[in-house]
């Protein structure tokens, strides 16, 4: 029976973040050990769901270490690092023999003291396991492919969506080029090539024609007629690393056994369209003051379902720090009714409202916390409506079947404005995050999530206008020259003038 060894490792740093990803961080979201990993994964639409699935149809010994996740953030601390990289390297070495290594990565992590988080995860594996030990990783296509990292892994495949709802089946195809390669069939090995761009394909965007799913079917048609390409993965990439390779790219996985010689053309094929297609994209963010214009007018209009808003600036899926009041503050100015607002991110408001309790009526400084460039806090007198635990388990298409505690949470009212205020930072990308608080989001008028795009998949179904806002407070905002990189390589689009 193969022993293989499964371990989830995953981060995408926005190295823009002044809030370091500590080992707090990864609690706060997932860190298990050992057998509690089949315990919470198993039957789960996740990647790890697929490994322990696909270690049963294989016939595996599949060995569980670590399973780790925060929300994007800040650089991983050293500790972190050392912590969990060195707790698979701790089991890779000591519980060996192993056929080969499954790892759930994300591919843009960014540690305190390393660029490549993913590349040197793989050299301390590679530097136990020696070269021929088959690593099979999985990434979002919101990865930062490195060079270090397509030569240590054997197989790359990244998601294909975002919202990313097809992480089982990365997770599962991941897993079978694994077992072909256990079984001789194929000995596998990575490229990857990338442009002089760190924005381009929609950022991903799969919820419209457009460029990353014309590039994806390129891409399908390009390996259905080349022996030996076993799969090819196009990443969007991550535009808020500061790191040299920060970017899209295009990942092909090939068999050395197939006698394919270059792969070189097929990655050039494929990026000069990505490259030619650069600036479309399916959705134009709207600045804040024409966003409110557009609240006003989607309102207006008759229909079926709530006017669904995303705050894109603040997208704590990206590193958004979640506690951004620009876009709330000018609807309570607008004096807008029957509105949901999920979340805003404050501790401290969190304690005081729960000393207050429910019905209490209390002054507050909402959200702005973190200093810098962003607007301050807002002064708002607000109403106590309930204070609970949050804990539930995801009911749309993204992640199904994960339960997570994002520990106590308070909804808190401001003139027709229900605010869920919690004390983690989390994408709100399921409508778990505001039914754990007793508020059914289709009974609003007008819905507003700290997101960017995932939001769509859970909630999308329900809207009948669905708008993005990037009011450009906040550190997932798309202007991406007024970061200030200064490590990505150069000259790169959009930073620097390029020509076609
Ligand atoms: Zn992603």
């Amino acid at each position: 029976m193969p022993r293989v060894l499964a371990a989830a490792f995953k981060h995408e740093t926005n190295t823009f973040s002044p809030l370091p990803t500590d080992l707090a961080a990864y609690a706060a979201r997932c860190l298990r050990h050992g057998a509690d990993i089949p315990a919470y994964f198993q039957g789960t639409a996740t990647e790890m769901g697929a490994f322990i699935d696909a270690g049963h149809r294989h016939g595996w010994d599949l060995v569980h270490t670590v399973a780790a996740d925060a929300t994007p953030s800040g650089k991983v601390t050293r500790e972190a690092f050392d912590t969990i990289a060195g707790t698979i390297e701790a089991a890779l070495r000591d519980q060996r023999p192993f056929d080969a290594v499954l790892l759930c990565l994300h591919g843009a992590m960014v540690a305190e003291h390393v660029d490549d988080g993913e590349g040197e995860l793989l050299r301390r594996l590679r530097a136990v396991a020696g070269e021929h030990l088959p690593i099979g990783i999985t990434l979002d296509l919101h990865a930062n492919v490195t060079d270090a990292m397509a030569q240590r892994a054997s197989v790359i495949v990244s998601y294909r969506t975002y919202p990313h709802v097809d992480q089982y089946d990365t997770g599962k195809r991941c897993a079978d080029l694994i077992a072909r390669t256990l079984d001789g069939e194929i000995r596998p090995a990575c490229t990857v090539a990338r442009g002089p761009m760190i924005d381009a394909l929609d950022h991903g965007r799969t919820t419209a024609p457009g460029p990353m799913l014309e590039t994806l079917a390129h891409a399908d048609s390009l390996r259905a007629r080349t022996p030996g390409v076993l799969d090819i993965g196009i990443n969007a990439g991550f535009p808020w690393a500061d790191i040299d390779a920060a970017g899209p790219s295009v990942v092909i996985v090939y068999d050395r056994k197939a006698g394919l010689r270059d792969t070189a053309p097929i990655a050039a094929t494929l990026l000069e369209r990505i490259w030619r297609d650069r600036r479309r994209t399916t959705v134009q963010p709207l600045p804040l003051q024409a966003g409110m214009a557009a609240i006003a007018d989607a309102l207006a209009l008759p229909g079926d379902g709530m006017v669904l808003v995303a705050d894109g600036a603040d997208n704590p899926g990206g590193g958004g720090l979640e506690d951004s009041v620009a876009l709330l503050g000018a609807l309570i100015d607008a004096g807008i009714d029957r509105v949901a607002f999920g979340m805003i991110c404050d501790p401290a408001t969190l304690q005081a409202c729960i000393a207050a309790g429910p019905g209490a009526t209390l002054g507050v400084q909402l959200g702005g916390h973190s200093g810098g460039a962003f607007l301050g806090p807002l002064a708002l007198r607000v109403q106590v409506v309930s204070v609970q635990p949050g804990q539930f388990t995801f009911t749309g298409p993204m992640s199904r079947g994960i339960t997570l505690d994002i520990g106590p949470t308070a909804v808190v009212r401001v003139g027709g404005i229900d605010i869920v205020v919690a004390g983690t930072r989390h994408q709100v990308l399921d409508p778990g995050f505001f039914t754990h608080a007793g508020l059914d989001p289709a009974h609003y008028d007008l819905v507003v999530v700290k997101s960017s795009q995932h939001f769509r998949a859970a909630f999308g179904p329900m809207a009948r206008t669905i708008l993005v806002i990037d009011s450009g407070d906040g550190l997932t905002s798309f202007d991406l020259a007024a970061f200030g990189h200064t490590r990505v390589r150069r000259p790169v689009h959009p930073l620097d003038e390029l020509p076609d």
